[in-house]
Formats: structure tokens, C-alpha cells, sequence
């Protein structure tokens, strides 16, 4: 059963409580007002509470007195942070406002690429949209925690907040902990938030959001976010084999779920990412790789398939990640018969337990222990059509520190309690935090790195983390 979550105060982020608010107070053109609010929040130095929105220009009567008591500035804490020893990966663990604990990690590609050969400078940020997760795909760990709770708009917004101390955040993946699509209006304000000019600045092709195939909200997204990308967690070509994997997928049936892509890909003509994670034994098999091929080969121009290895976690399950070679074969029967595109997910940040199907936080846990996130980046394969590409590329790591654009509270910091700051830069360490070019960037997406594939003359993308 979904916990019911009522904040005691609620996040200043949280446009549709905000909304909600000036509508009481019945502001003409309240979006317009939440806009400003945002904007005067992010582009003003040594910000430590809500006090100072009282000065901003033609604010309606009122509106200050309203804000100051019924929202705050943060209603999240980072309680811990780890970078992995290439310094590639940061995971954040935020503890929301009534004490359970999501993750969101940071993810600095700064690799070579085909589509960039001086090596890719953005950075990634994977957020969560829920606390667990009821789809209960059985390679998943937060699978097995249930759907404990949603996110509102706010926390989701937060985890950016919160990623731009350590870095200039230009995608953004929602492939953490959730199924966006069962919390869709709270992840679809936040999206429209991050990519506002007047708020975050993302680009829109540099948002995606990933669903494990819930049909209704895939034609709800098309009308309501077009413009962001979206990558869809297949893992089988057979609807039978499917709901062994995808428990979901007895509701939302392979046929109806093609229709549903075939639909978004023609109305939006962006790349869909499928997303495929490979189980040795269980679909990484030559039968199973043509039945991909077969049925992507019709929309080939217009999907990018990730094979993710299994990636083991400390959940028990039967399953163990495929061979190298067997990968190969699976690769040369799509990409060579079928002519699909297709990338192998490399993992990053395992180290600190941040790569893909890692995540899981028992209900014990959520009390006193951090959550584990997936990371993901998609950029080359999203928005266009990727490059088909051969040779060799290099990977490389960046830790590149928090340039700019960033808010931050540090009433809210709780240093104490961070065990580990790798990659903390010292800005953060200073007073509240907002520049007045207040830029960043997010995604719930994952970062490609190209590896070549001589024997089929095509890349193979190298990614780390990431929902599946
Ligand atoms: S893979 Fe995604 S949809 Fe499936 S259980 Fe895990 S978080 Fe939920």
C-alpha cells in the first residue's frame, strides 16, 4: 500500500501546491508568479530563506506573507555523497522531509565519442521519481521494495537543486528509483520546470524519461512533453517471455505497447531508447536476439537499443549477467540482420553500488541506511539519429566541480552527517549559493561512450547506471 505523504511544509519547488496557493489568493496569472518566484530564488546571492521574495517587483498583495508561511526553500538534505574512484560518478543520498531516503547520482561523461572526438563535456544527472516501485520487474532491485511513495514535483526538482553543487548539470534521466509514469503529473511539472528559460534552461532533447511501458501515460507524454525524449525498458520481443520479466506487461501488452511507440516516434519523429537488459540464459539467446531484430526492424530508423549486462545486486534473484561473446552474437544478429542500432551499456559508479538494477532500499533501511540509484545517459541516441560509427574511442573520466547556476542552503547542508564528500567543491562549503547565470542542466539520462565494434562496423555505447 502506497504511503500517503503530507509534507509539513511544502517545497517552494513544488509548482502545483504554489499554484494551488496564489489560486487562493486568487493572483491573476499565477504561473507567470511561480515563474518569477523560481527565477528571483535562482539568480539571487546569499539566499538562506523565502524572506526576500517580499522584494520582489509587483508581487500582489499577500502573495510574500502566503509564501513565507506555508513553503521553505529546501525541504530535502543530502545526508550522504560518494564519488567513485575514477571520480566519474557521484551519488547523492537525500533525505526528504519525512525521513525516507531516495538517490539521485551525477554522472561526468567528459568521454570521447563519435559525435564529439575532443571528449563530450556534459554532465548527467539520474533523479528518482518515486520511493520504490510496485512494477516489481524481477531483475530490479527496487523492485522489491513496493511502491513505497511518490515524489512530489518539489523533491524531484531538489535533487537538481541539490546535484548543481557538485556539478553543471546538462541532461537529465529519470531512470532512479520509480516508474515516472505511475507518478506522471508530478514528474511532468517538474520536466516543464526544468526545461522553463525562466528556471532551469535544460533543453528539452537533453530530458528523458523512461518508462517500463505504462501505455496510457506514453500518449498522455505526447501531448503533454513532445519535445523530451523518451526510452522505453522492453527486455523481451515476446509477450509471453516478457511478463516473466516485465510482471507488468500483462496489463500493458507488447502489441499495444508497439502501437503506443510507433505513435510517439510519429507525432514527436524523436529516437526512442530501448532499453534491454540482458539475463544470461533468459533472453540473450540467438531465437530471442532475432525476435528483437524482427520486431524492431520495421521502426529500425527511429529506435536505439541499449543492451544493459545484468548488473548482480545483494537482492536474491536467478540471475546472472551474459558472456562477452554472447553479447557480441546478440549485436551481430540485430545490428547485422536487422539493421537496429545497438549500444552495450557500460557500468559506471559501481564501486558505490550507483549502477544500473542496484538500486533497493528496504523499509528498515529508509530509516537509517543510504538508498541506491541507477544512472543513465542517452544524449547520442536521443532527439536524433545516432551516428553509425566504427573504430575505436577511448573512455575518459571528468570530475569536472559545480561551475555555476547552483542554489543552495547551507542551513539545509548537514555536513556532520555526510560520510563521505569526494568531488565536494569547496563552493559548497561557503554561504547559500545562487549565481546570477543560474543555468544547469538535467536528465534522467545516460551518457554513451563509444567502443568500437570492428567485427560489425558499428559503436557500441559504454554507459553507467540508470532505471531500467
Ligand atoms: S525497472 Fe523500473 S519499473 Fe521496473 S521495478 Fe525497477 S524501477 Fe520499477
Amino acid at each position: 500500500m502506497v504511503r500517503s505523504r503530507k509534507l509539513k511544509m511544502a517545497s517552494i519547488w513544488d509548482e502545483p501546491t504554489l499554484l494551488e496557493e496564489l489560486n487562493e489568493l486568487y493572483v491573476k496569472q499565477p504561473e507567470i508568479l511561480a515563474a518569477k518566484i523560481h527565477k528571483h530564488l535562482l539568480t539571487t546571492e546569499g539566499i538562506t530563506d523565502l524572506t526576500s521574495v517580499a522584494t520582489i517587483q509587483d508581487m500582489p498583495k499577500g502573495v510574500s506573507e502566503m509564501v513565507v508561511s506555508k513553503f521553505t526553500l529546501m525541504t530535502t538534505t543530502v545526508v550522504e555523497a560518494v564519488t567513485s574512484g575514477d571520480n566519474a560518478v557521484t551519488k547523492l543520498v537525500i533525505q526528504l522531509q519525512d525521513g525516507l531516503k531516495v538517490e539521485t547520482v551525477i554522472i561526468r561523461h567528459g568521454a570521447v565519442t563519435a559525435h564529439n572526438p575532443h571528449g563530450e563535456k556534459r554532465t548527467t544527472l539520474c533523479v528518482s521519481s518515486q520511493v520504490g516501485c510496485k512494477m516489481g520487474c524481477t531483475f530490479c532491485a527496487t523492485g522489491t521494495m513496493g511502491e513505497i511513495g511518490d515524489l512530489c514535483a518539489g523533491e524531484i526538482l531538489e535533487q537538481l537543486i541539490h546535484a548543481r553543487q557538485w556539478a553543471e548539470v546538462s541532461n537529465i534521466v529519470f531512470m532512479g528509483m520509480g516508474e515516472p509514469f505511475n507518478n506522471y503529473k508530478q514528474v511532468v511539472s517538474a520536466v516543464n520546470c526544468m526545461i522553463d528559460g525562466r528556471r532551469f534552461k535544460i533543453a528539452p532533447k537533453r530530458v528523458t524519461v523512461s518508462t517500463v511501458g505504462v501505455i496510457p501515460k506514453i500518449y498522455a507524454f505526447i501531448e503533454d512533453l513532445p519535445m523530451c525524449n523518451l526510452a522505453l525498458s522492453l527486455h523481451a520481443p515476446v509477450q509471453e517471455q516478457r511478463m516473466t520479466i516485465v510482471p507488468s506487461a500483462k496489463a500493458f501488452k507488447l502489441p499495444a505497447l508497439m502501437e503506443a511507440m510507433d505513435e510517439y516516434i510519429k507525432r514527436t519523429r524523436r529516437t526512442v531508447l530501448i532499453e534491454y537488459v540482458l539475463l544470461a540464459g533468459i533472453n540473450d539467446d540467438v531465437e530471442t536476439a532475432h525476435n528483437l531484430g524482427k520486431l524492431l526492424q520495421p521502426r529500425k530508423d527511429n529506435v536505439t537499443i541499449n543492451l544493459i549486462p545484468y548488473n548482480t545486486t545483494n537482492v536474491s534473484d536467478p540471475y546472472k549477467p551474459p558472456a562477452y561473446p554472447t553479447i557480441q552474437a546478440y549485436i551481430d544478429i540485430v545490428m547485422g540482420e536487422y539493421g537496429c542500432y545497438a549500444t552495450v551499456r557500460k557500468e559506471m559508479g559501481g564501486d558505490i553500488a550507483g549502477a544500473c538494477g542496484q538500486l533497493v532500499v528496504s523499509k528498515e533501511e529508509q530509516k537509517s541506511a543510504p538508498v541506491t540509484t541507477l544512472v543513465v545517459d542517452l544524449e547520442d541516441m536521443m532527439g536524433k539519429a545516432p551516428k553509425k560509427t566504427s573504430g575505436a574511442a577511448k573512455f575518459g573520466g571528468e570530475n569536472a566541480p559545480h561551475q555555476s547556476g547552483a542554489i543552495w542552503p547551507t542551513n539545509q547542508t548537514n555536513k556532520k552527517k555526510q560520510k563521505r564528500t569526494a568531488g565536494v567543491p569547496e563552493k559548497r562549503k561557503e554561504s547559500l549559493l545562487v549565481t546570477k547565470n543560474a543555468s544547469g542542466g538535467v536528465c534522467k539520462a545516460l551518457t554513451a561512450v563509444l567502443v568500437g565494434v570492428a567485427s560489425v562496423g558499428l559503436g557500441v555505447a559504454l554507459y553507467g547506471g540508470g532505471e531500467l
